[in-house]
């Protein structure tokens, strides 16, 4: 028998979570899958993607895997093009690619291709990562415009600060001021702004096509508002099973490097989940857990296989009985800022080992 961890998708989560995204902005969604989408396989969740007027991501094999299942409306490629050959690639598969600096530019023209591309053009307005610079953006545009082999140009930003709530206005700045003379000089152009943050946070940065990531899959990009006010819904559970139960007295200490010592006699159960699994190594005692239903706390340091919890109080559980380590009971936000870290780290980093199964 394997072991009893198992990780469990949603995909009608997500297709919920992306009618959020489109309700609150009244925009086109680009439901972005980057990185397997979000690790939760883009495979498992695709049923869930259908409501959504284009995807997103940046491997060129994930777009063609998406167009494999069959995905016909648009495809973003949110880092463009690595190389000139790419171009041929995004023709082929008829992407949709960001243009972030002059070289794409190059190798777009070097390309010659026989159909028209679509275009985003992105500017860095002060996140300093990729993009042009307000002062270069104009002339980006007018070289990308003057191409016989350029469709749409959509103008586009990623912002730095979104999640929170005056996190926007310089950038915003920068892109409306930098935008304003082209789209007077082109008034039928798109815009294409917000990030999960953003479409839940700032009305201001909608316009035609927003980019929901994280909040898709039922996560909260937000330190102090939970995804379940946000009107989410989990798109990934990670469950197992006690495998051990020890019973302590006080003074004795549990688990590798004895951070957690018992004040009272005590009940510990061990869980078949570690971080090899993704479990994150440093949640530290007192991260929520459910078992049988009843939450509870972790209790000492996670190891690579197990980890354990605190069954004192807890009546009926034993051997077998459920865990939840997140998922509709525990959120994994709440395990991930226990943690020090974000929950699409998380998702992310779902084993391979896992075994996972769709819930339809
Ligand atoms: C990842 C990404 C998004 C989605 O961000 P979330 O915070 O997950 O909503 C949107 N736009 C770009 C350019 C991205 O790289």
């Amino acid at each position: 028998m394997p072991r009893p961890i198992i990780a469990k998708i949603y995909p009608q989560a997500v297709a919920h979570n992306i009618t959020v995204a489109q309700t609150i902005s009244g925009a086109k969604a680009w439901a972005t899958i980057k990185a397997n989408a979000y690790g939760h396989g883009i495979e498992r969740i695709f049923s869930g993607l259908q409501g959504a007027q284009g995807l997103a991501m940046l491997d060129f094999d994930e777009a063609r895997r998406v167009r494999e299942l069959g995905w016909e409306k648009p495809i973003l490629m949110l880092e463009g093009c690595f190389s000139p050959d790419d171009y041929r690639s995004a023709q082929s598969l008829d992407l949709t690619v960001v243009i972030h600096h002059a070289a794409q530019i190059d190798w777009l023209i070097a390309a010659n291709l026989h159909k028209n591309l679509n275009v985003y053009l992105k500017m860095n307005t002060g996140m300093n990562r990729v993009g042009f610079m307000p002062s270069e953006y104009g002339a980006a545009f007018e070289r990308l415009n003057a191409l016989a082999n350029v469709g749409n140009i959509t103008l586009m930003t990623h912002f730095a600060n979104a999640d929170l709530s005056d996190g926007l206005t310089e950038a915003m700045e920068r892109f409306n001021s930098v935008t304003a003379p082209i789209l007077i000089q082109h008034p039928q152009l798109e815009r294409s702004c917000s990030n999960s943050a953003a479409v839940l946070a700032h009305s201001s940065a909608h316009f035609d096509w927003v980019r929901p990531g994280i909040m898709i899959y039922g996560s909260s990009p937000f330190a102090n508002k939970s995804a379940h006010e946000c009107g989410l819904l989990p798109a990934m559970a990670l469950q197992s099973e006690i495998i051990g139960v020890q019973h302590i007295v006080a003074g004795e200490a549990v688990g590798y490097g004895s951070r957690f010592v018992a004040d009272k006699p005590m009940t510990i159960g061990v869980v078949a989940c570690g971080y090899a699994d993704g479990y994150p190594r440093h949640a530290p005692d007192g991260t929520p857990v459910i078992v049988g239903g009843v939450r509870t706390r972790l209790i000492g340091r996670v190891s690579m296989d197990m980890l354990m919890v605190d069954l004192t109080d807890i009546s009926g559980v034993g051997i077998g009985s459920t865990v939840e380590l997140w998922g509709k009971n525990v959120p994994i936000d709440d395990v991930a800022q226990a943690s020090g870290t974000i929950g699409y780290e998380l998702m992310c980093a779902l084993a391979q080992r896992v075994p996972v199964v769709v819930e339809t």
